[in-house]
Parts: C-alpha cells; sequence; structure tokens
C-alpha cells in the first residue's frame, strides 16, 4: 500500500539503522502477484543479507518494531499492508518457538521470496532441506508472476 517501493527503501533503512543489524546486500524490488488472496494490488519484494549480534528472537522484536513505526495495520492475512519484514534464514540455525519459525516455512514455496533470494545468496543453503536457493528454485511448483521492478539503489549507511 503507498507506494510500496519508497516503503522498502524506507524499511531497508531503518533496518540499518537499527542497534546490532549492519545490512550487508539487498536485492532488486521485484513487482509481484499476490498470492492467496488475488483481488488486490501487487506487492513489492525484496530480501536484505543482514549481519547481526541480535539472536532471532531480539531480531524478530526489531523487526516487529519497524513494523509499527511505520504504522502496519493488522489486516488480512494476505492483504495490502504498508510493510512486512519477514526473516527467511539465520545462517544455518534452525529455529522453532510458538512465534517464530525459522527458515520461514514459506520460503521454498514461494517465487517471490526465492527470486530476490536467488539473486543475492543463490548458494545459501535451506540448512532443513540442504539444498541451495538455487536447487530449490530449479524445484519451485509456484507460477505466479514475479518482475524485476528496479534495483533497489544505494544501501542506507547508517
Ligand atoms: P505475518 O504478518 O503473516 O508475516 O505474520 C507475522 C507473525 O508471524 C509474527 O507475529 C511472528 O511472530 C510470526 N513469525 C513466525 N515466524 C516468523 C519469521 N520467520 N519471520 C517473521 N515473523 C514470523
Amino acid at each position: 500500500m503507498d507506494d510500496p517501493a519508497v516503503r522498502c527503501r524506507e524499511a531497508l533503512c531503518f533496518l540499518s539503522e537499527a542497534s546490532g543489524i549492519r545490512v550487508l546486500r539487498q536485492s532488486s524490488f521485484y513487482r509481484t502477484e499476490p498470492v492467496g488472496f488475488e483481488k488486490q494490488d501487487w506487492f513489492i519484494n525484496a530480501v536484505a543479507e543482514i549481519r547481526t549480534v541480535l539472536t532471532p528472537q531480539e531480531l524478530l522484536k526489531a523487526t516487529q518494531e519497524i513494523e509499527d513505526k511505520m504504522g502496519r495495520l493488522k489486516g488480512a492475512r494476505w492483504g495490502p499492508r504498508v510493510i512486512d519484514l519477514d526473516i527467511l534464514l539465520y545462517g544455518q540455525e534452525v529455529v522453532e518457538d510458538d512465534d517464530l519459525v525459522i527458515p520461514h516455512p514459506e520460503l521454498h514455496k514461494r517465487r517471490f521470496v526465492l527470486q530476490p533470494l536467488c539473486e543475492i545468496a543463490s548458494y545459501a543453503i535451506h540448512p532443513v532441506f540442504g539444498v541451495s536457493i538455487r536447487g530449490l528454485m530449479d524445484r519451485l511448483d509456484d507460477d505466479s508472476r514475479v518482475y524485476l521492478y528496479r534495483t533497489s539503489g544505494e544501501p542506507c549507511l547508517a
């Protein structure tokens, strides 16, 4: 919602300014077809690689604070939102807490996740399946449309 490419750029800036987080790389922005609940505008998706001293739970808290700051509306699960920050991978760690699952359980099923992820980390290994991101892309059964929108620009330097 509300100029999504600008919102994504803002979120990347907030992420790079957050304590204990350094943004190392970010993918281009992709225009992606809504999956699940299709009568809505297309989304903008991107992924970033960060270095962090935060634990997975601390990182979740940090991303939720950014979502709150950006005024995320708690609406329909797959509906329009100002911003949605998800933790896809945390190195090779597997987390199965009530409120946090890493690798993200939808990661391997979604073209709108794998395509940007493949741009910056095709070699990364999914720690549960033992398959690279490239390998997951090759096996992907999701033909929803994902188009390169534009590069995400210079990283924000905190
Ligand atoms: P959603 O709005 O659909 O992204 O769901 C947000 C909820 O998913 C949050 O309240 C988190 O507690 C939970 N969650 C579980 N695993 C993750 C993850 N890997 N990254 C972000 N949120 C997660």
